[in-house]
């Protein structure tokens, strides 16, 4: 059993589907990245995912029917590094703290530990996240969604407005976080090359369906995929 299966996903906006019976797994410990053009229901996904929107069809994490409020879905392991990064102009300790909201354990050792892995965050701990970069405030997005302590952590277009070296590093900075505590990574990229290098599976979505789906070896050397997502 996967640990995210989607059967049949069906959801969209005012009374219309944008996805029309979606299909996708993702293993525990696996990274998976949903590529597609503009428009074709990413984000849609991963809110439905998230429980920002309600969806119709069967999702299963770990076999259990996937909870309808977004905070019954981060109890079960889902956590959401929204597009946009969603940040509260709140400090960043307290960003932090927002997202271990489900757990009643002490959260000082994460906190701790995500602000080691972004410097950055530690520098500016007592900082509103308004007045942090672009590429700090993605950081910290990914790490409030950490701070539940995600078996799978969604990431909706995170490098979204980011300069290319900041990119490469929180790509870096996701592929040690799935290596070294296997939260399994399902990224909806338009960096299709960076989110490839890092990724297992890919999965092509068009006008709300999946079109095509496979080991990110096979996508590489597909001409189709290459000229529309890749250039070259
Ligand atoms: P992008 O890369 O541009 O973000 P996407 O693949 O993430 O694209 P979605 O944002 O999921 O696409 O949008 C899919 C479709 O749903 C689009 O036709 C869009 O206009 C529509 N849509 C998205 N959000 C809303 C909304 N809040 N209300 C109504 N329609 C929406």
């Amino acid at each position: 059993m996967s640990l995210l299966e989607v059967t049949g996903l069906r959801a969209g906006y005012g009374g219309r589907d944008v996805l029309h019976g979606l299909d996708m797994q993702v293993d525990a410990g696996q990274v998976v990245v949903v590529l597609g053009a503009n428009g074709a229901g990413k984000t849609t996904t991963m809110r439905a995912l998230a429980g920002l929107i309600s969806h119709r069809g069967d999702v299963t994490i770990d076999g259990a029917p996937l909870g309808r409020r977004p905070d019954e879905i981060v109890r079960q392991g889902v956590s959401l590094v929204p597009q946009g990064r969603g940040t509260l102009d709140i400090s960043v300790l307290d960003n932090l703290r927002v997202g271990a909201a489900v757990r009643k354990d002490s959260v000082d050792e994460d906190i701790e530990r995500w602000i080691t892995t972004f410097p950055a965050l530690g520098r500016r701990a007592n900082q509103r996240a308004g007045t942090l970069s672009g590429g700090e405030q993605q950081m910290l997005a990914v790490a409030r969604a950490l701070m539940s302590r995600p078996r799978l952590l969604l990431c909706d277009e995170p490098s979204l407005g980011l300069a290319p070296i900041v990119v490469q590093e929180l790509f870096a900075t996701l592929a040690d976080i799935n290596r070294t505590d296997g939260t399994a990574l399902l990224i909806v990229e338009q960096n299709a090359e960076l989110a490839m290098d890092i990724a297992d599976t890919v999965y092509l979505l068009e006008v709300g369906t999946i079109a095509a789906e496979g080991p990110v070896e096979r996508f590489r050397e597909d001409d189709t995929v290459r000229g529309a997502y890749l250039g070259y």
